[in-house]
């Protein structure tokens, strides 16, 4: 094996769950988008901080205390350099991207926006990065415009360009759609954007754990995602924020940790980027996020990604010679999730009999109910991959699609 290409064989080999076997038959695991699954560095990190080091952290003077904190402070520089922000006071960890953009949400709407002041999304948004702002504009009275998602599944710039206004506050997007695999120009978007002076907010849920992030050249101003979407833990995420923005933006949640001085009168926060960080932080899940990302750069997300984009062209031919099935989401630049229907089958029943033969796919709106309703279905099967993947996964998979299409003699 050429050291250009990577070995989804010994990739998967560090991967216990991949082994097992389904109702009888191989693990297909199709359902990475929705979360990865974990190598045994990182499930031996986490039992290695409960067998080994395991105090409560940043407070104590003993030992232990003290090694927690390091580890938790050394996961939160490894994915500093991951995403190449220029300090470590712009991670702020929180449970995922979902509480991320809640964070952003609420500080930045309370502080920044006043009643018919505009929030820019799209047709494409996880609901992750639609509620948040709906909360805010129940209680701020802002107003949520959003760009549309043409019949291909694209955003354009063009469109982006025509909400702008004088009102706009706020320009939050999705870097890669969950359902369609569309990755959205966010370079430009940023460019666009700040040539009005609005921030932008990126959803990288899709996309930090397929191609490599560099927040100083998107130069976004704020970055969400998962740990448990790139091989680490669930319960643990990122909000990387410019560390001017995080300076101004006022604490989310009060409590332990974010402050340097109580009294009943008054509260002095504490300094970046532990404001943000009220209660006992997931010192576990950051330090097995930290090993998450050092598995992943042992292999290198070039390689990742050029190793998915290869897998999701070969199933994207596969599935496309398959007569009555159609994919939602044609554009050139994809991230490896493929979305279909096949003709006069519901999804619920190709995806549960699908799981019969092994093979996992998610079936249903995908938190993107929105952008299903545009598309004019109620749902679709999702079959999303991850570099543990193979091409002979991809044949099973059209294999049961066949054996399921015969079922219903179609
Ligand atoms: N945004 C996108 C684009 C997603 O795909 C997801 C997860 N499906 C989320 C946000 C929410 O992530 P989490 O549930 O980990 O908070």
């Amino acid at each position: 094996m050429s050291r250009m290409f990577l070995d989804p064989r010994t990739i998967r080999a560090d991967f216990p769950i991949l082994s097992q076997e389904v109702y009888g038959k191989p693990l297909v695991y199709f359902d990475n988008a929705a979360t990865t699954q974990k190598p045994l560095c990182v499930i031996r990190k986490i039992e290695e901080v409960y067998s080994t080091i395991n105090a409560n952290i940043h407070r104590g003077v003993h030992r232990l205390s003290q090694l927690a904190t390091e580890s938790h402070e050394e996961a939160r520089k490894t994915v500093q350099h991951y995403i190449n922000a220029t300090s470590s006071n712009e991670i702020i960890f929180t449970r995922g991207t979902t509480e991320s953009i809640n964070l952003i949400a609420s500080s930045f709407c309370r502080s920044q926006c006043q009643a018919g002041d505009e929030i820019i999304i799209s047709g494409m948004e996880h609901h992750a990065n639609i509620v948040p702002w709906q909360i805010q504009r129940d209680i701020t009275g802002i107003v949520v415009k959003v760009v549309p998602v043409t019949e291909k599944g694209e955003i354009r710039l063009a469109d982006l360009e025509k909400l702008i206004s004088t009102k706009t506050k706020l320009i939050s997007l999705a870097y890669a759609s969950n359902v369609l695999g569309t990755i959205n120009p966010v370079e430009e978007v940023v460019i666009l954007a700040h040539n009005h002076n609005i921030p932008v907010l990126i959803d990288a849920a899709q996309t930090v754990q397929h191609i490599p992030v560099n927040v100083k050249t998107l130069d976004c101003d704020f970055l969400v995602f998962s740990s448990h979407k790139m091989y680490g833990p669930t319960g643990i995420g990122i909000l990387y924020g410019k560390e001017n923005w995080l300076e101004k933006l006022p604490p989310y949640q009060g409590g332990g940790e974010m402050i340097s001085s109580v009294s009943f009168d008054k509260t002095v926060y504490n300094d970046l980027p532990f404001k943000f960080e009220a209660g006992t932080p997931d010192y576990v899940g950051s330090s097995a996020l930290g090993e998450a990302i050092r598995y992943i750069e042992k292999t290198g997300l070039e390689k990742i990604g050029l190793y998915e984009e290869k897998l999701l062209k070969y199933a994207t031919e596969k599935l496309s010679q398959i007569d009555g099935l159609r994919i939602f989401g044609n554009v050139e630049k994809k991230s490896p999730v493929i979305s279909f229907l096949v003709n006069g089958i519901h999804p619920y029943d190709m995806g549960m009999l699908l799981d019969r033969l092994g093979i996992a796919v998610r079936t249903g709106h995908h938190c993107a109910q929105p952008l299903i309703d545009a598309l004019g279905i109620d749902s679709t099967l999702r079959a999303s991959f991850a570099f543990y993947n193979t091409e002979s996964e991809v044949d099973s998979l059209v294999e049961g699609i066949g054996r399921v299409m015969r079922m219903f003699d179609k």
